[in-house]
């Protein structure tokens, strides 16, 4: 039985080698993914959709009523099965915020790849659970009023939270309003 205890390594060692032996080479395949995740899956995609959304009033209703059409705008693509990219507008009295409670779902095109903390079974758990108390733990700390919705998401149906604009940025230019934009602002367990 000593396979049962393979660790991690070995059993991805004998996966590339049986994938090799079919010639899918896997590393390739593993190189690609490195590349794109450094170098196009990044929150800077989200970042310039968010100034856009906070400085062109149709863009952000075409934002809220069809998430995957309006990035499509800005040449940013999503995967087949991200069939829904559905924007959450945080406000003074709402406060949204993202997980994926069966494993680590985010629109990661768009707000790039997620952190480790967001695959954490403790995360996923609590966060639903005790929104409030997490949020604070992050150093997150909303007032009492303020409401707080938490989004799971599905294989096909991909969130980004949009955050408020900071009031003493308006009339910013885009690139300077995106600069300001974080992966963590757009997951919303972090305010601007
Ligand atoms: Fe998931």
């Amino acid at each position: 039985m000593q396979h049962a205890n393979a660790t991690v390594e070995h059993r991805a060692d004998a996966m590339e080698q049986a994938l090799d032996a079919r010639g899918w080479k896997p590393a390739d395949f593993i190189a690609e993914q490195g590349q794109l995740i450094d170098e196009q899956w990044l929150p800077q995609n989200g970042a310039r959709v968010v100034a856009r959304a906070w400085t062109d009033p149709a863009f952000r209703q075409r934002l809220f009523s069809n998430g995957r059409a309006a990035v499509a705008e800005m040449g940013l693509t999503m995967p087949l099965h991200h069939r829904h990219l559905v924007a959450l507008q945080n406000t003074p009295t709402v406060h949204n915020v993202i997980c994926c409670t069966l494993c680590s779902c985010t629109a990661f095109t768009i707000i790039g790849i997620p952190p480790d903390w967001y695959k954490d079974l403790e995360y996923r758990a609590r966060v639903v659970r005790q929104s409030r108390t997490v949020l604070q733990e992050m150093g997150l700390t909303l007032p009492p009023e303020t409401e707080i919705r938490v989004w799971d998401t599905t294989a096909d149906t991909r969130y980004m939270v949009l955050p408020e604009q900071p009031l003493d940025t308006v009339g910013w230019s885009l690139e300077r309003l995106a600069g300001l934009v974080t992966r963590d602002g757009m997951i919303g367990v972090a305010r601007l």
